[in-house]
């Protein structure tokens, strides 16, 4: 056994490659697209390393052209989810036991995989099954998922070096022990490198998943699942099972062994997932442990001192990339009366340069929404905005389902501030604008921090420093990951650990120590070199 005490030194971030005209990245990836858009990729469980078919198929489908069939999955049921949990259970006792540099090394030639040979694989998968356009894809199912299997490697090494002091007649450790059990992974659709991080995070600190992947992101999750084991993921390690989430969850949470669960996604699942454990909170060996990263309401607040140009450059590029379905992507805006009228004149002149359409035209800037029960949920938003008093559409309001799911940027007006659209998430590409004096600042950021349940992520846009601190203190809990003069999107693995609280999750902080932290289950180890061996203390004695 090595008995080195090793440490990861911090990585640089992955840069993201440019996709220019005539670059060789570009070209690889034309024809990876043609790739997997001509083969109907047949996608197996994994579980215990093997590949299980069941016969009951989902089909998956491109969001952009919803006509082409990309890939046909086959679905777990109560039987599959009960082999995943045994196979995580009999795969947990060599895995943990293994060294933590090993484990941490897996995820590092993972990593690697990802950045060289399957860079175009991963992308284009992202691309076709999630519809990201291809900045999109790289910053995500390549970069971000790099990121976060770099970054972890290092985070695990402080930790594990982290041990509390001795004394001269005692030797006391810190064992980071994982959890006993198995963990439940929950998937988004909405990134590619959520969904790998969800498992590889949580297997990097010794515990093995049951993985259940989002219906909608099924092509580049099991890209994903291929490249772990590549990388030399021991079978059983992860388990990944595609299925129906209630039918699932309903298995994996009666089960004595669930150690936690790491999910990503809306809050009504999530509130299931928590609710089916409270009911069993007495049957289990041990407290799950729950994280949670669930929706937000996010906002951008400009003063009255800010400048136009970079308020209306953040709006477009923060709440219609990916169509807005980004969980920190801003949904409502907070705009001085004194700037919105030069506001409103570059947001339109700039979205009408905006082209939605199909990922294989690399020069649509957006592109379709995942599914068609998205699409008619954010419709039915902007049709209740169209016909509303309260409500001026100051851009957008199309859609077309046809061929894909499209709907086109849409900017509201609300006189009323605590609209619906102001409120709730939509998760599509829609911005809800209100207009206010510029004499009522304070009064407005009160407003904001009141109006909506969540607190993910959050941008003012201010150049007066006195007005900055008031936004600071009156937002201090208003978002997790809170910027200022920029868009609230785009948090980078390392720099910007993401995560928000109140109604938009646990804050355990995805890209960061503490989310790894939540996945150990320490034990302290106090070994005393000459023990007493005599009860009385001296104040017991009378003379
Ligand atoms: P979703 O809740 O519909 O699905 C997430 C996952 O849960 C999917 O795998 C789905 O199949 C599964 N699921 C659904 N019902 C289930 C059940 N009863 N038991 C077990 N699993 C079940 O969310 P989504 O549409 O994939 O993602 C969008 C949401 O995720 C938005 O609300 C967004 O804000 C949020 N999100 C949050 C963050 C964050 O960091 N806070 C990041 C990304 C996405």
């Amino acid at each position: 056994m090595n008995n080195s005490t090793f440490q990861f030194s911090v990585p640089e971030n992955s840069p993201a490659l440019s996709y220019a005209s005539g670059s060789l990245e570009r070209e690889q990836l034309k024809s990876e697209l043609k790739r997997q858009e001509e083969e109907q990729t047949e996608i197996p469980l994994i579980i215990g390393g093997r590949e299980i078919r069941t016969g009951r198929f989902a089909e998956v489908v491109m969001p952009c052209d919803h006509s082409r069939i990309l890939a046909r999955c086959h679905l777990a049921g109560e039987k599959e989810a009960e082999m995943a949990i045994e196979a995580a259970l009999r795969a947990k006792a060599e895995w943990s036991a293994l060294s933590w540099v090993e484990r941490a090394s897996i995820q590092l030639k993972a990593a690697e995989l990802v950045s060289t040979r399957y860079r175009p694989v991963i992308n284009a998968a992202t691309m076709l099954g999630q519809a990201k356009n291809v900045f999109q894809a790289e910053i995500d199912a390549a970069c971000e998922t790099i990121d976060y299997l770099r970054y972890n490697a290092y985070f695990a090494s402080q930790i594990y070096a982290v041990q509390p002091r001795s004394l001269m007649d005692q030797l006391n450790r810190v064992e980071y022990r994982p959890l006993e059990g198995f963990v439940f992974t929950v998937s988004p659709f909405n990134f590619t490198a959520i969904a790998s991080n969800l498992n590889m995070s949580v297997a990097l600190m010794g515990n093995t998943t049951v993985w259940k992947p989002s219906t909608t992101a099924l092509l580049s999750n099991y890209h994903l699942m291929r490249i772990f084991m590549e990388a030399g993921l021991p079978p059983g390690v992860v388990n990944f099972i595609p299925g129906r989430g209630a039918e699932l969850s309903g298995r994996v949470l009666s089960h004595r062994e669930l150690a936690g669960i790491h999910f990503t996604g809306s809050n009504s699942t999530f509130h299931q997932l928590w609710r089916g454990v409270a009911g069993r909170v007495a049957d289990y060996r041990s407290y799950p442990r729950l994280v949670g990263e669930t929706g937000g309401k996010d906002f951008i607040f400009a003063h009255a001192s800010a400048e136009a140009e970079a308020v209306a450059t953040a709006i477009v590029r923060g709440s219609f990339e990916y169509q807005g379905q980004k969980c920190s992507a801003p949904s409502r805006a907070y705009i001085p009366r004194s700037l919105w009228p030069r506001i409103r004149e570059i947001i339109i002149e700039m979205l009408k340069r905006v082209r939605v359409g199909d990922v294989r035209d690399f020069g649509n800037f957006m592109n379709a929404v995942i599914d068609e029960k998205a699409f008619d949920r954010i419709m039915g938003y902007i049709n209740a905005a169209r016909s509303s008093p309260d409500v001026e559409i100051v851009f957008g309001g199309g859609g077309d389902k046809s061929t894909g799911y499209f709907i086109q940027p849409t900017v509201l007006r609300v006189s009323d501030p605590k609209y619906a659209t102001m409120q709730e998430e939509i998760f599509g590409p829609v911005m809800s604008l209100f207009v206010y004096e510029d004499s009522m600042f304070e009064e407005t950021l009160r407003l904001c921090d009141d109006t909506s349940p969540y607190a993910l992520t959050g941008a003012v846009f201010i150049r007066d420093r006195y007005a900055f601190i008031k936004a600071c203190q009156i937002l201090r809990y208003a978002a997790g990951n809170f910027y200022i003069n920029d868009k609230p999107t785009g948090a980078m693995v390392g720099l910007q650990p993401f995560g928000g609280a109140r109604a938009s999750g646990t804050n355990d902080k995805a890209g960061g120590p503490l989310n790894l932290q939540r996945w150990i289950n320490p034990r302290t180890i106090k070994e005393t070199f000459i023990p007493p061996t005599s009860f009385e203390y001296p104040f017991m004695a009378e003379t």
